[in-house]
């Protein structure tokens, strides 16, 4: 495509030509590059990401993990990168810089780096500032010393291509897709039950100790493909033996928002996870495969709404001449697979009546307030997520957590969030922006608001007691061995007297 374009003006016919600006090719990450290349990555939790390296190394591939941002890593990214970037930026782009810097120090020539390692990341064209993400990544490489440092972009609705050119070394094939996809569904699962029982544990550090010896046991099984159900099964039972006080009071708080903030477990959110667990709370994350369900909704909707006008549709993913009803029903069955997929590893993992977002719903209750068309960050499912969590009492306090000035999130979300708090005068809610700094004044906002959703959780709990008549003092060797049990409020330890 030429850079140049030349333009007439009719007012004063005179010709111009205009040089429009462009991101520079780098070298392409071709396929007899793979055996010499690493491939470095990172960005979800630090389960998800230790075994989707694990995973992705079975594949033949030399693949490494980054370290969970941190303060480093903000700095770095801030000293290189441009101004007004978002937070996931800054802090992955450093965190990435902080790695090249550290193999600098041990020995590896610059040039080495730039021609052996390339970086992955996930993109799309936005609309908000994540459409830019990787020409900051490069500017930032650049102005670090690392001019012609490849990153290779993860297009979320198109699969993978690189943002330099398409000839990649990935091989995008089925195999690829389904390995990381089981990696993604058992790490959140693992998550999540660490988030649900280590709140109750009786000996502090049991839960943290048996998914360190899980992750180890399954990192193994990744890297040598050996069978999975054998461990899976094992990581139950040794969940199962952890020692648990459920008549322990403590609010459910959903940590919701913009993908990246809330998905970090680092100095990216202020370690808010581990910060509401040290102040009482029981921490409802959101699993990266809510993410990909999302994306399959988004697929069905656009179909859908595009269908009536399928003849003018001839753009580059118009509908003109192609099936858009076997489409839909292609992402509805993928729909159905990902669930399937994902409730199999969870009976596996023990992980009881736990139901994933069902996209429709959320989708429904939000656009009353927030209209589904409206893309960007997590779209309506902010919105979607707080009403349904005081709708169906999933949670007693709902956090909101994006970087500073995050558009979809801070911008638009918030605002009808503020809407959404005068109508359900209920719902305990609280939006955090975070830029690297001021956690200190983040974390009292975060305790002032808890101190309302424990009061909510108590009231749940003592109405529990009331509907069911136990007595306080027989309850808990009643309920010691139990692991699961039925969702009725947001509080667990209520969850259990309904339930038992
Ligand atoms: S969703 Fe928010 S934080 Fe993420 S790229 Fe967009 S504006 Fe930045």
């Amino acid at each position: 495509m030429s850079n140049q374009t030349k333009t007439n003006h009719k007012c004063d016919d005179v010709s111009e030509v205009r040089k429009h600006w462009y991101d520079p090719v780098y070298r392409h990450f071709s396929k007899k590059e793979k055996k010499t290349t690493t491939i470095l990555f990172g960005g979800l939790t630090m389960l998800h990401d230790t075994l989707i390296e694990a995973a992705i190394r079975s594949l033949g591939y030399n693949i490494k993990a980054l370290d969970c941002p941190d303060i480093t890593s903000l700095q770095l990214g801030r000293e290189f990168g441009n101004r007004g970037q978002c937070n996931p930026t800054y802090f992955t782009v450093g965190n990435l810089i902080k790695y090249l810097k550290q193999l600098e120090r041990e020995g590896t020539s610059k040039e080495e780096i730039i021609k052996n390692y390339v970086f992955v990341t996930s993109g799309s064209c936005g609309p908000c500032r994540f459409g830019t993400y990787v020409t900051e990544y490069r500017k930032a490489l650049r102005d670090a010393g690392f001019d012609g440092f490849r990153v290779l972009l993860f297009q979320q609705q198109e699969g993978l291509k690189q943002a330099t050119g398409d000839d990649n070394g990935l091989e995008l094939n089925t195999t690829f897709f389904t390995t990381v996809l089981k990696t993604v569904f058992i790490s959140d699962i693992l998550n999540i039950i660490g988030y649900r029982i280590r709140p109750y544990e009786k000996e502090p550090g049991t839960t943290n100790k048996v998914i360190q010896q899980c992750k180890d046991k399954l990192y193994e099984t990744f890297l040598h493909r050996k069978p999975l159900m054998p461990v899976l099964l094992s990581c139950k039972k040794e969940f199962q033996k952890i020692k648990v006080d459920w008549t322990k009071i403590k609010p459910k708080v959903s940590v919701i928002g913009e993908f990246w903030a809330m998905t970090t477990e680092g100095d990216g959110n202020y370690r808010l996870q581990q910060f509401l667990e040290s102040e009482g709370a029981e921490v409802e994350v959101q699993p990266v495969t809510a993410w990909i369900l999302f994306l399959i909704w988004e697929g069905r909707f656009d179909t859908r709404r595009r269908l009536n006008l399928k003849q003018f549709d001839h753009g580059k993913f118009g509908l003109a001449g192609k099936k858009p009803r076997q489409r839909i029903l292609k992402l509805s069955l993928a729909d159905r697979a990902v669930r399937v997929m994902f409730q199999f590893y969870a009976k596996l993992l023990g992980l009881h009546y736990y139901e994933l977002p069902d996209m429709d719903e959320l989708a429904k209750y939000a656009h009353r307030y927030y209209d589904n068309h409206n893309r960007g960050g997590e779209g309506h499912m902010e919105v979607g997520k707080l009403l349904l969590n005081v709708i169906k009492k999933k949670a007693n306090m709902t956090i909101s957590v994006k970087p500073f000035g995050c558009m979809p999130s801070s911008g638009v979300s918030d605002g009808v969030q503020s809407y959404i708090t005068e109508k359900y005068p209920e719902a305990i809610f609280l939006p955090i922006e975070t830029t690297g700094d001021g956690a200190v004044n983040v974390y009292s906002r975060v305790q002032m608001m808890l101190f309302k959703a424990k009061q909510a959780a108590q009231k749940e709990y003592e109405d529990a007691m009331h509907a069911k008549q136990k007595k306080q003092h027989k309850l808990n060797e009643q309920v010691a061995s139990k692991h699961c049990f039925k969702h009725v409020v947001a509080c667990s330890a209520a969850n259990v007297i309904y339930d038992h």
